[in-house]
Protein backbone atom coordinates (compact mmCIF):
# COMPACT_ATOMS: atom_id res chain seq x y z
CA UNK A 1 0.00 0.00 0.00
CA UNK A 2 1.04 3.32 -0.85
CA UNK A 3 0.51 7.16 0.16
CA UNK A 4 1.68 9.77 -1.90
CA UNK A 5 1.08 12.63 0.14
CA UNK A 6 0.41 16.23 -1.62
CA UNK A 7 1.43 19.53 -0.78
CA UNK A 8 -2.34 20.98 1.01
CA UNK A 9 -2.27 17.80 3.18
CA UNK A 10 -4.35 15.31 1.19
CA UNK A 11 -2.90 12.45 -0.39
CA UNK A 12 -3.25 9.76 -3.17
CA UNK A 13 -4.33 6.26 -2.17
CA UNK A 14 -2.27 4.40 -4.55
CA UNK A 15 -2.91 0.71 -5.70
CA UNK A 16 -0.12 -1.59 -3.39
CA UNK A 17 -0.32 -3.96 -6.51
CA UNK A 18 0.29 -1.29 -9.35
CA UNK A 19 1.12 1.79 -7.63
CA UNK A 20 -1.66 3.47 -9.54
CA UNK A 21 -3.58 6.66 -8.24
CA UNK A 22 -6.72 5.21 -7.03
CA UNK A 23 -8.45 7.93 -4.74
CA UNK A 24 -7.36 10.90 -2.70
CA UNK A 25 -8.07 10.65 0.72
CA UNK A 26 -8.30 13.69 3.09
CA UNK A 27 -6.95 14.33 6.63
CA UNK A 28 -10.41 14.00 7.44
CA UNK A 29 -11.36 11.26 5.45
CA UNK A 30 -12.94 8.50 7.01
CA UNK A 31 -14.04 4.73 5.18
CA UNK A 32 -14.85 1.69 6.38
CA UNK A 33 -14.55 -1.07 3.95
CA UNK A 34 -14.53 0.74 1.17
CA UNK A 35 -14.03 -1.68 -1.82
CA UNK A 36 -11.44 0.43 -4.20
CA UNK A 37 -11.64 -0.96 -7.81
CA UNK A 38 -7.87 -0.67 -9.68
CA UNK A 39 -9.11 -0.44 -13.08
CA UNK A 40 -5.77 -1.48 -14.38
CA UNK A 41 -5.01 -4.98 -12.78
CA UNK A 42 -8.43 -5.18 -11.94
CA UNK A 43 -8.66 -5.97 -8.82
CA UNK A 44 -10.03 -4.99 -5.76
CA UNK A 45 -8.95 -3.76 -2.34
CA UNK A 46 -10.64 -3.44 0.54
CA UNK A 47 -9.77 0.08 2.58
CA UNK A 48 -10.57 0.89 5.85
CA UNK A 49 -9.39 4.88 7.14
CA UNK A 50 -9.38 6.28 10.48
CA UNK A 51 -8.29 9.79 10.24
CA UNK A 52 -4.39 9.42 9.44
CA UNK A 53 -4.51 5.50 9.44
CA UNK A 54 -5.13 3.82 6.43
CA UNK A 55 -5.71 -0.04 6.57
CA UNK A 56 -5.82 -1.91 2.97
CA UNK A 57 -6.61 -5.66 2.92
CA UNK A 58 -7.08 -7.69 0.11
CA UNK A 59 -9.89 -8.79 -1.14
CA UNK A 60 -10.58 -12.05 -2.51
CA UNK A 61 -11.00 -13.09 -5.98
CA UNK A 62 -14.81 -12.98 -7.47
CA UNK A 63 -15.50 -16.85 -7.31
CA UNK A 64 -15.29 -18.08 -10.80
CA UNK A 65 -18.49 -19.44 -12.55
CA UNK A 66 -17.80 -22.54 -13.28
CA UNK A 67 -14.77 -23.48 -11.04
CA UNK A 68 -16.94 -26.45 -8.97
ZN1 LIG B 1 -3.57 -1.81 -9.54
Amino acid sequence: MKIKSTADGSAWFCCPFCGRKLFKVMQRTQCRDFPAWCRKCKREIIVNIDGKAIFAADAPCAPQAGAS
